[in-house]
């Protein structure tokens, strides 16, 4: 008898296994196909993936699946096989690593329609075929056709579609045409509501899976959520009330990516001496059936887009597809519009001004292979298409691509994953690679193109520093420069613009002395430390080290050692009561609220609504703006204290993406960095835009305290409300580590210690960090502490592991 193995949707991990179901005979099941399966002692239905399917004796008493859900598989053998990669890299649930790669859209009530692929009706049709004629192009609704021809309706359809007379196709209920629609996006994260889940306060499995969908997608339509099945207005209107989910009106024009098949620039420039030199390495790799991976390290103008684009076209000439991966779609509208200009309607973009069910027509069109290329964010690496030729990853050093939500992916991982199994090319594309790609790269672990010159033979920005300590010894304490104020005012003469950048999120809370620009670091960890306000202590979140605030700066004796703390507002608070008359434009998490909201602030900055646009990192990436030739980076050294150890690369990211801003258009740009720590390597390298002066000062110190690429880290964190309870089970965890691994030459363990944001939404946060070479021993230990935590019983407490997390906050 045939026998599927399936694994559950959704469920715990200690039913993460694969259990075996007798097929009946008179269902066609699968692999890739989802099913309900009887459960448990009391057979409760649930919804399972068939992973395989096999010919076989029944040693033991099977039970049957239910049904099938889809008519055909959702995912092929390639995705099966990935998911199950996946399952094991990132310690998630098997059904957690499917879910990531099928569209929310999937589990939405859809309707059938059903039409007549022949025009005019004749004598001796059938009358279901006669009635589906008159229909024409509109065709009829399954269940009206079924109220019309109640006998045996779905083997007569059968039999038509396989004479080739009739088609069926799946719709959603309701097309959008209004132009404001009301979305809904979640206002707790995901932790704190599986937390309330966990503790039994989710009452509704409808709004389980409202809140399921909103992770999924940062922010539906609620249109969309209604779809889903069992969903109200009255769901989502009590998950408003307990303050869950918030509300919000959204423009919804016409799609801002929308195709324009007779687009005139779609002409291939003619390649330069650099992009010919990497198309000509670069080229021959696609036709490999084995995994091959490069790095395309490019100056920002080196021309880039044009290599990927090239190989794309030779690619899908192999008879191959594409996927590019960008960090965040709606920041990049012109490599958007260049990609569509050279591949019409084959390629797909997947952002985030599709309703879910557009989403999931537009998946169904990609696994139908109507697409070749597809561009989107870190989910786009799961889009269904066959005979996968190549992956891009654009600004690969880009924090993005990981994944904060479970299962806690790298789309750059998961791109190498796939890559592998299909024989495809990985390509990792950036002007300031990450400090572990790049050392892959020299070590020749993977290919490495450079292009040093720019492709349109604009000069890079000019950039000065100005030196802040110097500005507060001449009595200046406002948060601008006389020379950014004097170029401020200069470039509103000129009817041109300006963007002021300030990364926030810096701005934490370290202790910086004013006179010399000193901060307090940690003697063992080389991070800031943190200030604590309530105790007046400074402590390191790394291994936990503390001393109490000193009186005067260890450094030069001064008694400016302040807590720095500042934002956006203040600085656009001081631009408009400016003399200059100033029209300001402000970017950052609080005007924007929602991504649909950058839009309309870098649309008004661009029509000139403003003379000096200011944001956090959000103004940073590659927008085109060829009015704007200042760009003002304050406090470019801020982001070097915070406490991660990739702060001096990010910084040095951050300020080379940003002076990139200025001089893209005819006009020539300058660039204004103000700075305590003038002297900072990561600042005069990105002031020269030398990613290697930069790279040859950081990698000793990365190899001297043992971090990636030197060592992998491996993070276990535990979290509750209830601050002895989180305490002990910490302390457990750490004597389980100590006892079963111990500190060797090879692994790190780090003391309990609480997390540098140690309170989040009530609830205190303590974690372990471990250091090992080997990301697969790390995996295994964790793997150990997942196991060890299942088997207790916990009341509120949670316990998540990670490696190499991109948020060490
Ligand atoms: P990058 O992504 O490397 O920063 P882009 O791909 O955005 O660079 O290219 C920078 C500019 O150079 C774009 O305006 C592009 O149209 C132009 N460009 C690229 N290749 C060529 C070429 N071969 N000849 C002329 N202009 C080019
Ligand atoms: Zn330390």
């Amino acid at each position: 008898m045939n026998i599927a193995s399936v694994v559950l949707s959704a469920g715990l991990r200690s039913f993460d296994k694969l259990y075996d179901y007798i097929i009946p005979d008179n269902l066609s099941a699968l692999p890739g196909m989802r099913v309900l399966v009887p459960f448990g002692a009391k057979n409760r239905l649930c919804s399972a993936w068939i992973v395989q399917v096999r010919q076989d004796e029944a040693t033991r008493a099977l039970k049957e699946i239910h049904s099938l859900v889809d008519d055909y598989p959702l995912l092929n053998q390639e995705m099966l096989k990935l998911s199950e990669w996946m399952k094991n890299r990132y310690l998630c649930t098997w059904g957690e690593a499917i879910g990531c790669m099928v569209p929310a859209g999937v589990n939405l009530t859809r309707q059938r329609i059903v039409k007549s692929c022949i025009q005019s009706p004749s004598e001796e049709m059938s009358p279901i075929m006669a009635r589906l004629c008159e229909a024409g192009d509109e065709g009829v609704l399954y269940q009206d056709l079924e109220r019309e021809f109640p006998d045996n309706l779905e083997a007569m359809l059968k039999e038509l579609v396989d004479k080739g007379l009739v088609e069926i196709r799946e719709t959603f209920r309701q097309r959008v045409s209004q132009k404001k629609q009301r979305a809904v996006y979640p206002v707790i994260d995901q932790a704190e509501f599986m937390a309330l889940y966990h503790e039994g306060q989710v009452k509704s499995v409808y709004q389980a899976r409202v809140m399921d969908f909103l992770y999924e997608e940062g922010m539906c339509f609620l249109q969309d959520l209604l779809l889903i099945p069992g969903v109200s207005h009255a769901t989502i209107r009590a998950m408003h009330k307990k303050g869950w989910v918030a509300y919000e009106d959204v423009d919804v024009e016409r799609d801002p990516f929308e195709i324009q098949e007779n687009a005139s620039n779609g002409i291939a420039p003619v390649p330069t001496e650099d992009q010919q030199r990497a198309l000509d390495t670069l080229m021959p790799l696609l036709e490999g059936h084995r995994l091959n991976e490069a790095l395309l390290h490019g100056v920002t103008g080196s021309g880039k887009t044009e290599v990927y684009i090239r190989l794309i076209e030779e690619a899908i000439r192999l008879g191959k597809t594409a996927i590019v991966l960008v960090p965040e779609i709606s920041l990049t509208p012109q490599m958007v519009s260049r990609f569509t200009s050279r591949f019409g309607k084959r390629v797909a973009i997947q952002h985030s001004r599709l309703s879910l069910g557009e989403r999931y027509d537009q998946w169904q069109k990609i696994r139908r292979g109507e697409v070749d290329v597809v561009i989107g964010v870190r989910s786009a690496v799961f889009a269904p298409l066959n005979n996968l030729g190549i992956v891009i990853v654009d600004e690969e050093h880009e924090p993005t691509y990981k994944s904060e939500n479970n299962p806690k992916y790298d789309a750059r991982h998961v791109a190498r994953a796939r890559c592998n199994i299909n024989g495809a090319l990985l390509l990792l594309g950036s002007a300031t690679p990450s400090v572990e790609t790049y050392a892959r790269a020299r070590s020749g672990k993977i290919g490495l193109i450079e292009m040093k010159t720019r492709a349109n033979t604009r000069p890079l920005p000019q950039v000065r520093m100005v030196d802040m300590r110097a500005e507060l010894q001449q009595g200046n304490l406002k948060m601008i420069s006389r020379v950014l104020e004097e170029e401020l005012i200069r470039v509103k003469r000129n009817g041109e613009q300006a963007i002021l950048f300030l990364n926030r999120r810096g701005y934490a809370s370290f202790l910086l002395c004013r006179d010399c620009g000193f901060v307090l670091r940690c003697p063992n960890c080389s991070v800031s430390m943190t200030y604590h306000r309530n105790d007046r202590h400074v402590v390191c979140h790394y291994c936990g080290y503390t001393v109490p605030v000193p009186p005067s700066c260890p450094n030069c004796r001064g008694v400016h050692l302040k807590p720095m703390g500042t934002g956006t507002q203040r600085i656009e608070e001081e631009l408009l009561s400016h003399e200059a008359g100033f029209r300001v434009l402000r970017m950052d998490l609080d005007t924007t609220g929602s991504k649909y909201g950058y839009q309309r602030i870098l649309d008004a900055f661009r029509t000139g609504e403003a003379d000096i646009l200011i944001g956090t990192q959000m103004v940073a990436k590659g927008h085109d703006f060829p009015n704007v030739t200042l760009v003002g980076i304050l406090a470019a050294d801020a982001m070097l204290f915070t406490e991660d150890y990739r702060s001096t690369e990010r910084t040095f990211q951050l300020v080379t993406q940003a002076a990139g801003r200025a001089g893209r258009g005819e006009k020539p740009g300058q660039v204004i960095l103000q700075a305590y720590n003038v002297d900072n390597y990561a600042l005069q390298a990105a002031m020269e835009q030398d990613f290697h002066a930069f790279y040859s000062r950081e990698i000793p110190i990365r190899q001297q305290l043992g971090y990636p690429p030197f060592a992998h880290i491996g993070m276990v964190m535990v979290s509750s409300t209830d601050n002895s309870r989180g305490w002990e089970l910490i302390i457990r965890i750490h004597q389980f580590l100590m006892e079963k691994y111990g500190q060797t030459d090879q692994l790190t363990i780090s003391r309990p210690l609480r997390a540098p944001i140690f309170v989040l939404r009530n609830r205190m946060r303590w974690r372990i960090i471990l250091k090992h070479p080997s990301t697969g021993h790390l995996l295994g230990i964790l793997k150990d502490v997942a196991a060890m935590t299942d088997r207790m019983k916990l009341k509120d407490a949670r316990v998540s592991v990670d490696i190499d997390p991109v948020n060490m906050l």
